[in-house]
């Protein structure tokens, strides 16, 4: 039986994006729990599907002894604040620092965390804490599929283990192999390790676990491991919109000996080298997408789906943009469903237009990001909608959601989910609660970059990737990055970063 004690501090920076994280954000409880200290975390965690509980259960099942530090995240934003994170980190440091004697360490991190004066937050909280620890002792941690992993979190780690699913439906289960890791090297002592990059980025859409090249990669990865092979193998496609000079896919792999461990990562990365082409998929621009979906949709049995993914509120669009809207009704796309459309107020209105009314205004650009223009008609009541129902499908399966008063609006054939709160186009449900059938739908045009395929894929004829305004450009050779390494493919096959990005050219 030994000592472990258990930690976490999960923060996905966007360096782009406007608004940074402020130890409210830590604080307070969003998707997942808020900031908990000490024997609150055995309550409060279980059962999540969170590295952390995942290790628990694991680890007591093992017998050992554990110590909970403190877990916080906060939602992906722009740079923790400074002082947010010299105060979370050291809240950590000082609980780690208390403990008489500890036989192991285990840290639920995500590893795409960047603050105002780190930009390597993981990095920099790890080789704080060996300086306390000693070089001994063995420090686990779990991480996110869109870690960028770098050289001082392999120094200072014993291992780092990488989620293997996106959308990640895996999370609990890396806190089981981290537990099992952990087991290992209590027993048996320290892994030699190897880490290998590939010098291209992977736009998200293309990052999907459900789809290949990824779901192939992710198999390959989950087979190096074994009695003969690796301890451990993990592979991460890093988080493309942080401008640090380690940004970007990785491999890493833990083994008996050195030899093993280059020779494993070396393979490993060569497939992923070998993927780059498969990575470089078709963006479509909008009114070639919606030309393309009409043609196709005359002899399909199943909806055609555009991805509105530059609107996606799960990566820093606003869900309120109506460009994608405007060529569907220009150009007639007949049968067309258009979700989610954040916008209180015109839900509002279309309830005290009441079912089967209509009225004439405005609807979008609800945020007033620059940039986005409303789309001016009349427009009829179809359906309408509390926003209280149970989620179906895999990803949101059994969430209450609440997304305030609905309604399913009509123009030109197109028909428009208008919701009151902000929530990304991943649930079949949604679209039902104002009465639509998805499956029936001749073109689904969705503000989500890949979690909807999770519930819409199945029903799907074929999907495209859509680059309509919103401010999660899919083209990081939109982005405006200062600080990649040189040499680093902005996007797979494209052109490599000269220490400066096309728009900051200009
Ligand atoms: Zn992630």
């Amino acid at each position: 039986m030994a000592r472990i004690a258990i930690g976490g501090f999960q923060h996905e920076t966007n360096t782009f994006a406007p608004v940074k994280a402020t130890y409210q954000d830590f604080e307070m409880a969003d998707g997942w729990p808020g900031l908990t200290r000490g024997d609150a975390i055995f309550e409060v965690f279980r059962g999540i599907n969170l590295p952390l509980p995942g290790f628990i259960e694991r680890a007591r099942a093992a017998g050992h002894d554990l110590v909970p530090l403190l877990w916080c995240s906060a939602s992906p934003s722009a740079h923790v604040e400074r002082d947010t994170f010299e105060r979370i980190s050291g809240d950590l440091l000082n609980l780690i620092r208390q403990q008489p004697k500890l036989d192991g360490l285990y840290l639920d991190l995500h590893g795409a965390m960047v603050s105002e004066h780190q930009e390597d937050g993981e990095g920099e909280l790890l080789e704080r804490i060996r300086a306390i620890v000693g070089p001994s002792l063995p420090v686990v941690v779990s991480l996110d599929l869109h870690a960028n992993l770098t050289q001082r979190m392999l120094r200072h780690a014993s291992a780092l283990v990488v989620c293997r699913t996106y959308p990640h439906v895996d999370l609990a289960e890396t806190g089981t192999r981290s537990a099992e890791l952990m087991d290992r090297l209590l027993r048996h002592g320290p892994l030699a390790k190897a880490m290998r990059r590939a010098e291209f980025l992977v736009p998200l859409p293309w990052q999907c676990t459900l789809i290949n090249p990824a779901a192939a990669l992710y198999r390959v990865v989950e087979e190096s491991e074994g009695p003969g092979r690796a301890a451990s193998a993990s592979f991460a496609f890093g988080f493309p919109p942080a401008d640090i000079a380690e940004c970007g896919p990785a491999v890493v792999v833990y083994a008996d000996s050195a030899v093993e461990a280059e020779r494993e990562a070396d393979r490993l990365i060569g497939m992923v080298n070998a993927a780059e082409k498969e990575f470089a998929g078709k963006i479509w621009q909008k009114d070639e997408a919606v030309r393309y979906a009409i043609a196709r949709s005359a002899n399909a049995t199943r909806p055609i789906i555009l991805a509105d993914t530059q609107d996606n509120p799960g990566a820093g669009g606003n869900s309120d943009s109506v460009d994608l809207l405007e060529s569907l009704v220009t150009l007639k796309a007949e049968g067309a469903v258009f979700a989610n459309l954040y916008d209180p107020e015109t839900a509002r209105i279309a309830h005290e237009a009441g079912l089967h009314g209509s009225f004439e205004r405005g609807i979008g650009a609800w945020c007033g990001s620059p940039g986005l223009q409303k789309f001016r008609g009349r427009f009829k009541v179809l359906g309408l909608g509390d926003g209280n129902f149970k989620a179906t499908g895999p990803f949101y399966r059994g969430n209450n959601m609440q997304l305030g008063p609905m309604a399913l609006l009509e123009l030109g054939g197109t028909r428009i989910v208008v919701t009151s709160r902000k929530q990304q186009a991943a649930d079949q449900a949604m679209l039902r609660h104002v009465g639509v059938e998805p499956a029936e739908a001749k073109i689904l045009a969705l503000k989500s970059s890949v979690h909807f395929r999770a519930d819409f894929q199945p029903i799907a004829e074929e999907i495209l990737i859509v680059a309509a305004a919103g401010d999660n450009p899919v083209d990081n050779c939109a982005l405006p990055y200062r600080h990649l390494r040189k040499g680093l493919r902005l996007m797979p096959l494209g052109e490599a970063f000269q220490g400066f990005s096309a728009t900051s050219r200009t």
